[in-house]
């Protein structure tokens, strides 16, 4: 569908070259992540070793693909690219913004009407733009991405955490946010601090009712949510080798939960087997050719203490299937001990739903072997116990499991079939009676497990585990049930015991779809339209921001002080504000209204200086801005850590904050701001925090001068007429600094000149 044959091709064309030239640069041999990493720099031609975990990279991703919540803005910023197209292939997905409620077809056509102003935009924005159109119920992003665009050794952004999840075809995929992506669609490089190395070894091989997903939960339990942060997790042994593609892809999508950049497999069989399934031989025919470049230099599996910076290893043959949870992915229990923790944690044992599906467990394999537990369930008398949903990935699993009568197996169990979207996985369920807020327990087959994620009730207990699990579990109704060595009773009061799931990795008779969801972009979309309604409340096109008058910013208004951990959550609120994503006026109005007012100790309840009155921090900066008077935003330390949004960014500049003044920043955020065309600043004298006064109106005595390395004077006038004159320190570089005069980096690679 629409894959790109002569892009891979070009990208194993220079594979070789560029590898060699970086083993000779590093000195020593390669993993594959190195690799993939080497292999598309910017510059191209490696020129020197980086340092893992140090240095910031440039980097050429062969792919961007967006999911619908997150396209919006991302193409709302990039109509004002000025381009014609865009500069790599590019989808956009339609599968957030479908709830799940009654079933696949009356839900589907609810989300239809609900958000068509999204959907509409979006196909527009993609035919007129070149760029891949996947039709709400076409599946979700990462399945569709796995099924029909990711190649071995490939490297590629989405704007979705589980981007990762395309590491089960031996790709790097990392998950931005949408001004990366912009950058990326734009022809720009996009930079990565060149990541850490994890190798996990994989011994023995899984058996019984083990399955791919208890490796990453298992991994989860090892390293924590945080432990993979800045790293690649790269898998190999003998144990990744008999693994399914589709389960490798499993593994990969859960690094994201352990905070890991990506993870990767080496290019093998499973591979081959999956890219033929899916009509993709002539990949094939082009990865064999360059096979020793997939995957690792052979001295490094060998000895892989010498080359990563950590080291797991996991005997698969001894692995027990894991139940992870509640409310962390990370809390993981083997099976066996389920039954003590949840009596020693007075979890609730009752199983109420069981769900299967996502873009973690949505596999032929994964369907086949949960409905092989159905079946053995039907056969005995059973009936279950918890009610059961299943989300397929894609449109294409659905068919091929509805023909196969996978889905009628599933029937028999009363199983209600949602939609081929996210549905549950990201709170888009409309469970009855999730509002009473009862204590219960849900187990589910998805990536993560946050309080309130499925259904919003803060009181569901949800458990991570595999699908064949999730069965076992949902039919016995019980949390501490292990099917390995408990019986279950038949409707008859018979004692039944279930055999190990049984699954086919792919379909025998091939996978088939009558109509996948695919739009292709016009040829020449210069003619097509974009329409936005200019009433819209989830729409809005951007205007430019506005250059820089080249003269000292004067007369600024302190807006907010914010007190402690101010995360971009603090500064732009998700839940219900997400459907103003492609709004930026409307989603403005959650601006900063989380952070703590360091005056106060209030949330969203700031001193208008002008009035004398208290009011929220949107408000206030709209109060401003109507006076035409800039304002500035002081804060702690890490400001902006959280995700990568660029609405953290885009809301203060839109609302004329015109600087940021920390004691330290996330990096992503900072260069967030920098992109959006502001002032993001530290204190050279952190001390200097305490100085600022509520009342406070700030001169910059030297923005005219403003240079890479040469920290800028602001003068902070207090209400009694004293001052505090204070330096702050920048990391903006000749580029960046023309980002700053030209009113953001979109407006310069508008004008042509970035
Ligand atoms: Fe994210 Fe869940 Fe959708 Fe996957 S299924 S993309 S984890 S919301």
């Amino acid at each position: 569908m629409a894959f790109d044959i002569e892009m891979i091709e070009k990208v194993y064309a220079t594979m070789a070259e560029r590898v060699d030239k970086a083993r000779e640069l590093v000195g020593r041999p390669l993993t594959l992540s190195e690799k993939i990493l080497y292999s598309h720099l910017w510059e191209k031609t490696p020129s020197q070793a980086f340092t893992r975990g140090k240095d910031y990279v440039d980097f050429a991703p062969d792919r961007v693909a967006c999911q619908d919540a997150t396209a919006q803005m991302a193409l709302l910023q990039f109509m004002h690219a000025g381009k014609k197209t865009v500069a790599v292939p590019t989808t956009v997905h339609c599968d957030h913004l479908i709830q799940a409620k009654v079933g696949a077809d009356a839900d589907l056509t609810r989300a239809k009407s609900q958000s068509s102003e999204v959907f509409d935009f979006l196909s527009s924005v993609s035919n007129k733009y070149g760029i891949g159109f996947w039709k709400p119920g076409s599946g979700i992003i990462h399945q569709i991405v796995l099924e029909n665009y990711a190649f071995p050794g490939g490297m590629m952004i989405g704007t979705d955490s589980h981007t990762v999840n395309a590491g089960g075809l031996g790709m790097l995929a990392i998950g931005v946010g949408g001004a990366d992506a912009v950058d990326v669609m734009s022809g720009m490089s996009w930079e990565l601090k060149f990541p850490k190395l994890i190798g996990v070894k994989l011994t023995g091989k899984l058996n019984g009712w083990t399955a791919p997903k208890d490796v990453i939960l298992k991994v989860a339990d090892i390293l924590t949510v945080k432990g993979g942060t800045g790293a690649i997790v790269e898998y190999f042994g003998e144990g990744a080798e008999s693994m399914s593609c589709t389960g490798k892809g499993t593994i990969c999508n859960m690094g994201a939960e352990i905070g890991a950049t990506t993870s990767t497999f080496g290019y093998d069989d499973s591979m081959r087997r999956y890219l033929a399934a899916t009509d993709r031989q002539d990949v094939v025919n082009a990865a064999d050719k360059v096979a020793e470049y997939l995957t690792a230099d052979k001295e490094v599996y060998a000895n892989p203490e010498q080359y990563f910076d950590q080291l797991i290893e996991i005997n698969l043959s001894e692995l027990e299937p894991h139940i992870n949870g509640p409310f962390t992915p990370d809390r993981g229990t083997p099976v066996s001990k389920m039954k003590e923790e949840a009596a020693a944690n007075g979890w609730p044992v009752k199983v109420e739903w069981g769900l299967i599906g996502s873009c973690t467990n949505s596999s032929y394999e994964d369907m086949s072997r949960a409905a092989s537990i159905v079946e053995q369930a039907v056969a005995h008398g059973i009936s279950p116990k918890a009610e059961f949903g299943i989300n397929p990935g894609s449109e294409q699993i659905r068919y091929t499991i509805e023909r196969d009568g996978i889905i009628a197996t599933f029937e028999k169990m009363g199983t209600k079939v949602f939609t081929n979207a996210c549905g549950p996985c990201i709170g888009q369920w409309d469970r009855e009676g999730a509002d009473k807020e009862e204590k219960n327990t849900i187990v589910h087959s998805f990536n993560r497990n946050f309080s309130k994620r499925a259904d919003g009730n803060p009181n569901t207990h949800a458990f991570v585990t595999s699908p064949e699990m999730v069965a076992a579990l949902a039919i016995s109704g019980r949390l501490d049930f292990n099917p390995l060595t408990d019986a279950l009773l038949n409707d008859k009061g018979e004692e039944v015991r279930l055999n190990p799931p049984k699954g086919d990795e792919l379909p025998n008779k091939g996978f088939d779809v009558e109509d996948a969801g695919f739009q292709a972009p016009a040829a020449d979309g210069s003619s097509v339209e974009v329409v936005v309604s200019p009433t819209s409340e989830r729409l809005q096109l951007l205007e430019p921001f506005k250059p820089w008058n080249g003269e000292n910013i004067t007369g600024a208004k302190l807006l907010i002080k914010a007190f402690g951990k101010c995360t971009t959550d603090h500064i732009s609120m998700a839940g219900p504000w997400l459907r103003f994503r492609g709004h930026l006026d409307n989603i403005s109005n959650n601006m900063l209204i989380g952070a703590v007012n360091a005056f106060n100790q209030q949330t969203n309840k700031v001193k208008n200086q002008l009035t004398g009155d208290y009011d929220a921090v949107p408000a206030v900066a709209r109060a401003y801005k109507a006076a035409g008077v800039d304002s500035i935003v002081v804060g702690d330390h890490n400001y902006g850590e959280g995700s990568s949004r660029e609405h953290a960014a885009m809301e203060p500049r839109f609302l004329g904050v015109t600087a940021v003044l920390v004691k330290s920043f996330a990096r992503i955020h900072e260069t967030n701001l920098k992109k959006q065309g502001m002032l993001g600043l530290t204190f050279a004298n952190e001390a200097d925090y305490d100085r600022i006064q509520e009342d406070d109106t700030v001169n910059f005595l030297d923005l005219t001068s403003f240079a890479p390395g040469k920290p800028l004077t602001l003068e902070f006038v207090h209400a009694d007429g004293s001052k505090d004159v204070i330096l702050a320190n920048h990391t903006y570089n000749e580029g960046q600094i023309e980002w700053f005069k030209a009113g953001s980096a979109l407006n310069l690679i508008a004008a042509g000149k970035a």
